[in-house]
């Protein structure tokens, strides 16, 4: 039988460029992965596939969908729901195919309790970074700006915590760099490979 593939989790704040990197990923052909369609009762945008882009559907159709428990996780998110239909998911991971999930911050943490062996991935905006080191050594700023951005930087790094990488989105090229490294250490981590070993070690 097949290995189970990953369940790569690409979030992180809102505006950070999750979408923008995950197409860069899905357009380039970075990694073999499947791609997890959400769905959404968000209109669609020109250019957009039914299907490919998202599952555009009723907000009535939405609800059916959450009580008759076809989702792994949804949110609400300016207005609109989003959420991922967990039968595909599944199906591709048994296949043995690594899934890419590009969701926001609350869809993560839920399927993060559903799904712990997931690879969770933080996008980070590039500023974050050097704000750390700014803050330490320079004192320039007025004092309501500083903490301004310290209260910023706390909530963005607290929501860090649960994730198991963070990936700077400096450059869009940079940051897909880093996020084929880190499916490629992971598909090599020795508790994703040691069944394996034990399997082959009690047949000789
Ligand atoms: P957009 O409307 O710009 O395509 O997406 C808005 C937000 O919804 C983005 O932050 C995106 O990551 C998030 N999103 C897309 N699909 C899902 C999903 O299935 N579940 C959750 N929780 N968020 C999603």
């Amino acid at each position: 039988m097949a290995n189970k593939g990953l369940l790569l989790v690409l979030s992180g704040p809102s505006g950070v460029g999750k979408g923008t990197v995950k197409s860069a990923i899905v357009k380039n052909k970075v990694f073999p992965f499947e791609y997890s369609v959400s769905m959404t009762t968000r209109k669609p945008r020109p250019g957009e596939v039914n299907g490919k882009d998202y599952y555009f559907v009723t907000e009535k159709r939405f609800k059916e969908a959450i009580n008759q428990g076809e989702l792994l996780e949804y949110n609400r998110y300016v207005k609109h729901y989003y959420g991922t239909p967990v039968a595909p998911v599944k199906k591709m991971l048994d296949a043995g195919n690594d899934v890419l999930l590009e969701i926001d911050v609350n869809g993560a943490r839920k399927v993060r309790e559903k799904m712990p062996d997931g690879v969770f991935i933080f996008l980070t905006p590039p500023d974050l970074h050097t704000l750390h080191l700014r803050l330490e050594h320079r004192r320039t700023e007025s004092e309501d700006v500083i903490m301004g951005r310290i209260r910023q930087a706390r909530k963005e790094i607290l929501v860090m915590q649960d994730y198991d990488y963070a990936v700077v989105n400096d450059t869009v090229a940079n940051a897909v760099d880093h996020i084929k490294a880190i499916v490629d250490a992971e598909h090599v981590s020795v508790k994703r490979v040691i069944d394996n070993y034990r399997k082959m070690v009690r047949e000789d």
